[in-house]
């Protein structure tokens, strides 16, 4: 099928929730993709944050393809030497002792809501406006902005909404009833917002004065996005539980609650659940992913290719009276405009970039941490052009 016969039986059998690119995708490799046309792309977006490894990763589907042909899936009433051995992984690279596997972002917020509300035994969890945790009911109310909400009726109770960056409304939402506060290091979805110096300490500091948890959304910016394997540690921050999406499967959907041991062993069997989380195909694709990010070093990476990337980006912008701010870690990049950017981004695409815009406009770079130099400079150069 070519690009628009795919696009045309898209709309006849698929419901229409996703604003998708006309580009229909057939294949990867690293920080390239092709259509079914055989066009070529620089991938700056990397599916959301999620091909960290790049596209085709050799380790990866290598990992996939011999798990396939031994076991693709058992219940979680049996036990598996993957998934023991990438809980292990898990806990040697975070500041966490045990770990619960699920499939989603949004399903392990949920169930790091529900872990924290089990050790406390009190309900409330403060979020922060402008974030964003997920699409199931309980996410969607914990997300803090308001066009998720809308049309979808009562959403479940006990979320509690403060701005981001100011640790004195956190200290004031706190009750007798509060269990956790849930909080990205660097908003994603909200625009590439970063926090203001010492706030992430603070909240730590009042989750530990008021003995409630500190639950670290780490979904986006985990796995070396931002220059180091967490973005807790950019922040020296030890939360109680983390939660893990995206990134860890290399592709493949596998997500996790980690959590310091107290916390964690608030679960006692029966408590928690799933049928798919942790099957040994997810956990054969994400410890080969985990352990490419290490063996490749690609931390160390994400790091200096982000630097040569914000200092071309500041480049365009001392060009450009558009930009407002250029903001981020690693290779987790925005340049905010004064303009929506989605037109950007369709001209991007046509030249051969992917790109995102995030909060109308703010142009979201999430490339594979192993893009090239030569990759960034092609990218930034197809930029200039959009802009000049
Ligand atoms: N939390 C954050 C910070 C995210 O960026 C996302 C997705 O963009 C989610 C949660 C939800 O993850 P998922 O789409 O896998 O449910």
């Amino acid at each position: 099928m070519n690009t628009q016969e795919i696009i045309d039986l898209e709309k006849d059998y698929i419901m229409h929730t996703f604003g998708r690119l006309p580009i229909a995708l057939d294949k990867g490799k690293g920080a390239l993709v092709w259509d079914v046309e055989g066009k070529e792309y620089i991938d700056c977006f990397s599916g959301i944050a999620v091909n960290n490894v790049g596209h085709a990763h050799p380790k990866v589907v290598e990992a996939i393809s011999k798990q396939a042909e031994k076991l693709i899936h058992c219940s979680n009433i049996y036990y598996t030497e993957i998934q023991v051995e990438l809980a292990r992984l898990l806990c040697e690279i975070s500041s966490h002792d045990k770990v619960f596997f699920a499939n989603s972002g949004a399903e392990v917020n949920e169930g790091a809501v529900k872990l924290a509300r089990k050790f406390t035994g009190k309900n409330d969890i403060i979020t922060m406006e402008n974030s964003f945790h997920g699409r199931t009911l309980s996410m969607v109310a914990a997300t803090g902005q308001h066009k998720y909400k809308e049309g979808i009726g009562t959403l479940p109770r006990g979320y509690v909404h403060v701005p981001y960056g100011d640790s004195e409304a956190v200290n004031e939402a706190i009750t007798s009833d509060t269990a956790a506060v849930m909080v990205e290091p660097i908003q994603g979805e909200g625009g590439i917002v970063v926090p203001p110096e010492g706030y992430l300490k603070e909240l730590e500091n009042i989750c530990e004065e008021n003995d409630i948890l500190l639950i670290m959304d780490e979904i986006q910016t985990g796995f070396g996005r931002t220059g180091k394997m967490f973005a807790s540690e950019i922040f020296n921050i030890k939360p109680h539980i983390t939660t893990i999406a995206k990134a860890l499967g290399g592709g493949y959907p596998i997500a996790g609650i980690l959590a310091q041991e107290e916390v964690a062993n608030a679960f006692k069997p029966g408590d928690h659940g799933t049928t798919f989380g942790g099957n040994p195909l997810g956990c054969a694709a994400a410890k080969a992913s985990v352990e490419a990010i290490i063996e490749e070093k690609l931390v160390e990476k994400s790091q200096k290719n982000g630097e040569y990337l914000k200092g071309k980006l500041e480049a365009l912008n001392e060009a450009n009276d558009n930009i407002i701010q250029i903001r981020g870690y690693g290779l987790m990049l925005g340049v905010e405009f004064n303009h929506e950017c989605i037109k950007i981004v369709n001209k991007a695409a046509e030249k051969g970039v992917l790109l995102n815009c995030t909060a109308n406009t703010v142009l979201r770079f999430l490339p594979p941490l192993n893009i090239t130099k030569e990759q960034i400079d092609k990218s930034i150069s197809i930029l200039s052009e959009i802009l000049a």
